[in-house]
């Protein structure tokens, strides 16, 4: 169908009328999406592209049952609230069905950064306490309150002193972290908990939270070590904390095996929060928590009000995304295909010394590019490279990490065995490219020409 503007004029306008700090995907030739299905997405000219990027399409881009269910509703009523509805009891039951049985109360609200806002007031009802502990390199959020958890975002920034409140726990990053033994690891990061807050105690501070994701995402695909959460969880408990789980980016069955991610750590957290995928595009996200710890808002006397949270139309959009997975049985897919890339990737790293680490889980995976295995440098320019080329060859991938290095594989749970092979087929393709290029320049200039070539930096999805 004819867009309203040229792809020239879309420019121009942004340019003129939004804000340059919201970056761009693909700055120097951003892509104009006009429809997208499944997991594809299609240009201005028709052009298709596999879409590995977008983990909010969780049941696919447009899913007809999602679609439909929102439609009916936004036709029917849409309204705050405080007046009663059946989508929103029905979404809330659904929704804790999913989670351990003490995890049943919801407050909905817009967006990741709303509902661990919101966390944290509850954890800070509910403890009293003020201070928060969250990992080195994590995202949480774009609010006042959540970009102080948010080292992701200023870690690299002079003017931007963290609070005294906040305190940042070591990422626990087997790879490149500071502890690499994947029989230790998980006690040694914890370890470092437990040393913030004895020094934190020492310093008359109180933790109210720890929040993590459970698999930390910007900071590079983390999959924790082994009885990481356990022992944090412990020790934060012991302090007088409250745990968080941040599933924003790894709930509703993305890691396959489970509804959340924090279920692979085998730990119940006290409040989780999630996002993204919930709507399947629509705005609506969530805060999970047990009815004691709900109650402690109530208790400090402040009434809790949100005029979009939880409105008949987010709540229909939320509920047929559960009813979509559970329906297509998108958990075990994303399983199997997500089984079966790992397997083939490791393949890859066999062949690619440039593949420095691959790791995830069902459809949540990252391929660690360095420029040395030994020294585990990271090889920044040649994922941006990568991404560049898949961009030729029609398919969105993105990097991240706080190093930029890490190959991000979230697409829709749809995503197919034969979009898996595909994917793996290009990403051959161009590593072999690197590597005759490699074997006919000196080391420089290929740093020098991938630089060139990936013309400028991409701005990371998160
Ligand atoms: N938590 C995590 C882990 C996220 O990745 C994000 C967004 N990237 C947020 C919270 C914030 O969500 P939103 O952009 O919906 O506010």
């Amino acid at each position: 169908a004819k867009q309203p503007l040229s792809k020239n004029d879309t420019i121009r306008l942004r340019k003129r009328h939004v804000g340059e700090s919201c970056k761009l995907f693909f700055r120097s030739n951003p892509i104009k999406i006009v429809r997208a299905k499944g997991q594809y997405m299609y240009d201005e000219e028709g052009r298709k592209y596999l879409d590995c990027i977008n983990n909010v399409a969780h049941v696919g881009h447009c899913d007809e049952t999602v679609v439909e269910a929102s439609a009916r509703q936004m036709a029917t009523l849409n309204t705050n609230n405080r007046f009663l509805h059946d989508n929103l009891v029905l979404c809330a039951k659904k929704l804790t069905s999913t989670f351990p049985e003490s995890l049943s109360v919801c407050f909905f609200v817009n967006s990741g950064s709303e509902a661990n806002d919101l966390a944290l007031r509850i954890a800070r009802a509910y403890t009293h306490n003020e201070d928060v502990i969250c990992l080195e390199d994590a995202y949480h959020g774009h609010l006042s309150s959540i970009i102080d958890i948010s080292p992701y975002k200023y870690r690299k920034l002079d003017k931007f002193p963290k609070k005294d409140w906040v305190h940042i726990a070591p990422l626990p990053y087997v790879y490149r972290g500071k502890h690499r033994d994947v029989e230790t690891a998980g006690e040694k990061y914890a370890q470092e908990v437990d040393k913030l807050i004895a020094e934190a105690t020492e310093n008359g501070r109180r933790i109210a939270a720890f929040i993590s994701e459970s698999l930390p995402s910007c900071a590079g695909q983390i999959m924790l070590p082994e009885n990481y959460l356990k022992n944090v969880y412990r020790s934060v408990r012991a302090a007088g904390g409250v745990c968080i789980a941040d599933e924003v980016q790894t709930g509703f069955g993305r890691v396959g095996k489970h509804w959340w991610a924090f279920q692979l750590q085998d730990v119940v957290p006290d409040i989780v929060t999630i996002g993204k995928p919930m709507g399947n595009g629509h705005p609506v996200s969530a805060v999970i928590t047990t009815n004691e710890i709900a109650q402690s808002l109530l208790s400090i006397g402040m009434e809790y009000f949100n005029t979009f949270g939880g409105n008949p139309v987010s709540c229909a959009a939320a509920l047929a995304v559960i009813e979509v997975v559970e329906r297509d049985k998108l958990m075990e897919h994303a399983d199997q295909v997500g089984t079966y890339l790992l397997e083939e990737l490791n393949k890859l790293k066999e062949r690619y010394p440039l593949i420095g680490d691959v790791r995830g889980i069902g459809l949540f995976i990252g391929i660690e590019l360095v420029t040395d295995r030994a020294s585990r440098t990271p090889a920044a320019p040649q994922a941006q490279h990568i991404i560049t080329r898949f961009k030729e060859e029609k398919i969105l991938v993105s990097a991240d990490g706080v190093d930029r290095n890490v190959l991000k594989l979230k697409p829709p749970m749809v995503f197919s065995f034969e979009d898996a092979k595909h994917f793996l087929t290009i990403l051959d393709e161009i590593l072999s490219e690197i590597e005759d290029l490699e074997s006919d320049l000196e080391e420089v200039s290929v740093t020098a020409t991938i630089n060139t070539n990936s013309s400028q930096r991409i701005a990371a999805v998160n």
